[in-house]
């Protein structure tokens, strides 16, 4: 089959995008597939290219009418034959549309997922099955998902009718345990998986632990650098956004955007940031959704968001244009503790739901008159109402008038609601306090563990030195007898919980000092963590940190410096400190390089050389040695063993490693071939 060409004559297209050929490939040899891309990657075509390579009709399930319209029409606009059935048409076009159908002379059907409910419906299609099956949005269909539809949980019920045809179900945000999910209920067979693109090589994230009254000045400071604008600024309420964008407004043009605007504010702070007249818009998680700007340099988030899913959809729109862009998220453990309070507030107990389920009939009442007949205030038991009504189990008329549907199931649904709720607050901690590659530990999230293994190279765990929020710097002696203290523990234990871990190093009481030595650790490769469970007497499950060597860490020489970075405490850099510029000047001419020509000529060559080898390795620069120690190699220039010993940060092992190619360099030659034995 010559998809290539029918890309190019259907639509238009010169060639395909990452992951979308394989994927099309799959789908019209007659594969189920699971496909899960970021939004705006050209998931469409991956159902749409294999559908007019099929032939006969696709049926597309699609839950927005917005989207199927969307769709239909673009692919009408490309003169392809085209119907859609849902409640926003006229009867006639739905029939128009049937009889199309049934006649054969259909490339493509939309349908909306509760057509399928309508009696004599699935039959009518399975008079004439359809050549391909699409589920668009699929992670609707799991109670796991976040956008979870009862008339999508009902799908899989259909699809056999419908089959043999192979089924594509797409989604831009499925974790894994969501993609799990929708393969049961979609009784996909053997499907291929393909979880793709959730990378973004341009976006550099940090994560920046700091107090709730020290944000404000915080954003005012980084913003102040006209190079991380435009910005997108989310607050987490629309009184923080209103005070944080009112302050701003002094520096350059910033406005607050939320629900609590009115229709007109919001569109006019759209169109200004889109044309630039603003520079900066503070929103809740309202923003966004409908902007389409290219050059938002920084996402800047002051407060923890709910969900990795959420949070990975804000950073997303930075950098769009594909140039170097900064998300820089503020958390402390008080976000935490808001999220926990939004939670209890927004989902009341199973119990409850219960009690209310029980005083709804099948006609619809008031809330306020079946609230008096419980001991339940009105605000509870309209959530309590909201629950039941996602779970299909209530149902609302336009007066907000309430009726039970006679759906009696919807407890499990419901639980599975709230496990997958508290489970999406600590995936989002987790992210926050982690000190992992941040980009990685995303992908990871999203289930593509092939990348997930290629470290960033630019986010703060990966590039300290680099940092525009967080200043790191070298350890003081003190510290450096510390860091080495931690490891000597960890020498003679295969892995120890982070508490013993803190007791019997006996770096002092402080065990938030004892954290940030021990995150600079992992920052430097030294060691790594696992969550470990373990059931107490009682039976209850505590999850604990626990700490090991990592192969870099089992290796180290006693006398090497250690090439671990601390951030540089807070009171004492704020004050003094812009954010830095993306790329540091390397000719000779910026603020912080007072290098002659030469120097920065070679600076140049033992970056480049520092990238290479790292890269070989697949690890990040920082792994080979810090932006410090090439300053000072810069600066000495050693040109044999001997001489490259005496630098500050090159010990034994590392003169060892690349002793010949740094001194090479330095002479200026060419540096021998790569060590690429990977081991560092
Ligand atoms: P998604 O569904 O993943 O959010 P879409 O399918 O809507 O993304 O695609 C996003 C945009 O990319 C659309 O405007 C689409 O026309 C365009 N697009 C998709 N595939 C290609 C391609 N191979 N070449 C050029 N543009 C493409
Ligand atoms: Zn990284």
């Amino acid at each position: 089959m010559d998809l290539v060409s029918l890309l190019r004559s259907t639509f238009g297209f010169s060639g395909f995008r990452e992951n979308q050929e394989v994927v099309c490939r799959a789908v019209a040899e007659g594969r189920d597939v699971l496909l899960v891309m970021p939004t705006g990657a050209g998931k469409s075509l991956c159902y749409q290219l294999p559908a007019v390579a099929r032939g006969g009709t696709a049926l597309v399930v699609s839950p927005l009418i917005a989207l199927m319209d969307d769709q239909a029409a673009k692919l009408y606009a490309r003169g392809l034959k085209v119907a859609r059935i849902h409640s926003g048409l006229p009867r006639d076009a739905a029939r128009e549309a049937c009889r199309a159908y049934l006649d054969g002379s259909l490339q493509f059907l939309f349908i909306a997922p509760e057509r399928l409910r309508v009696p004599g419906f699935p039959e009518m299609l399975a008079r004439r099955r359809p050549s391909l099956i699409a589920i668009d949005e699929a992670h609707c269909i799991s109670g796991w998902g976040h956008d979870f539809r009862p008339d999508y949980r009902t799908l899989g019920d259909y699809l056999p009718l419908l089959r043999p045809a192979p089924i594509i179900a797409l989604t831009a945000t499925a974790t894994p345990i969501v993609q799990k999910d929708i393969v049961a209920q979609l009784n996909l067979a053997d499907p291929a998986l393909y979880i793709h693109g959730f990378r973004r090589d341009n976006l550099a994230i940090e994560v920046v632990e700091l107090s709730k009254p020290e944000r404000a000045e915080f954003v005012a400071k980084f913003l102040d650098c006209a190079a991380t604008r435009p910005a997108i600024v989310y607050a987490p309420s629309r009184k923080a956004a209103d005070e944080l964008a009112l302050q701003l407004n002094g520096q350059f043009p910033a406005a607050a955007y939320h629900a609590g605007l009115e229709a007109g504010t919001r569109e006019r702070v759209q169109r200004q940031f889109q044309a630039g007249q603003l520079e900066v818009v503070v929103a809740t998680i309202a923003f966004g959704m409908g902007i389409d700007k290219a050059n938002v340099r920084t996402i800047l988030h002051a407060a923890l968001p709910g969900s990795v899913e959420a949070y990975y959809q804000e950073i997303g729109r930075a950098g769009r244009d594909g140039l170097p862009s900064r998300a820089i998220l503020l958390h402390s453990f008080a976000d935490r503790r808001i999220h926990e309070s939004f939670f209890e507030r927004d989902y009341p107990a199973v119990d409850d739901l219960d009690r209310a389920a029980r005083v709804l009939t099948a006609d619809f009442q008031k809330p306020e008159v079946l609230c008096d007949h419980l001991t339940m205030g009105l605000e509870i038991f309209n959530k309590a109402v909201e629950k039941l009504c996602s779970q299909g189990a209530a149902q609302l008329d336009m007066d907000g008038n309430v009726r039970a549907t006679g759906v009696s199931t919807w407890r499990h649904g419901y639980k599975t609601q709230l496990a997958h709720r508290r489970a999406q607050l600590e995936a989002i901690v987790e992210f926050a306090e982690t000190p992992q590659c941040r980009m990685s530990a995303l992908v990871r999230h999203f289930g593509d563990h092939a990348e997930a293994s290629r470290p960033c190279g630019r986010c703060d765990f990966c590039a300290p030195h680099a940092a525009a929020a967080q200043r790191y710097a070298e350890p003081t002696p003190a510290e450096e007898r510390d860091l080495s203290a931690i490891l000597s523990t960890l020498k003679g234990n295969r892995a120890m919980a982070a508490g013993r871990l803190f007791t019997e190093a006996a770096v002092g009481k402080d065990r938030k000092y004892f954290d940030r030595l021990l995150d600079g650790l992992a920052r430097a490769g030294l060691v790594t963590f696992a969550s470990e469970t373990w059931t107490n007497p009682l039976g209850r499950e505590v999850t604990y940190k626990k700490v090991s060597l990592t192969h870099e860490g089992r290796e180290l020489e006693m006398a090497e410096p250690l090439g671990v970075l601390l951030p540089e405490e807070r009171e004492a850099s704020a004050k003094s400190r812009r954010p830095r510029a993306e790329h540091r000047p390397t000719n000779g001419k910026g603020s912080d390089a007072a290098f002659t020509p030469l120097q920065a000529e070679l600076e140049s060559r033992l970056r480049k050389w520092r990238k290479a080898e790292a890269d070989e390795a697949g690890k990040p620069a920082f792994f080979v040695f810090s932006d410090a120690i090439l300053r000072a190699l810069v600066e000495a220039a050693p040109r044999s063993i001997p001489e490259l010993r005496t630098v500050r940060g090159i010990g034994p092992s590392k003169a060892d490693r690349y002793g010949a190619a740094i001194c090479a360099l330095c002479r200026g030659q060419e540096p021998p071939a790569l060590n690429g034995d990977g081991a560092f």
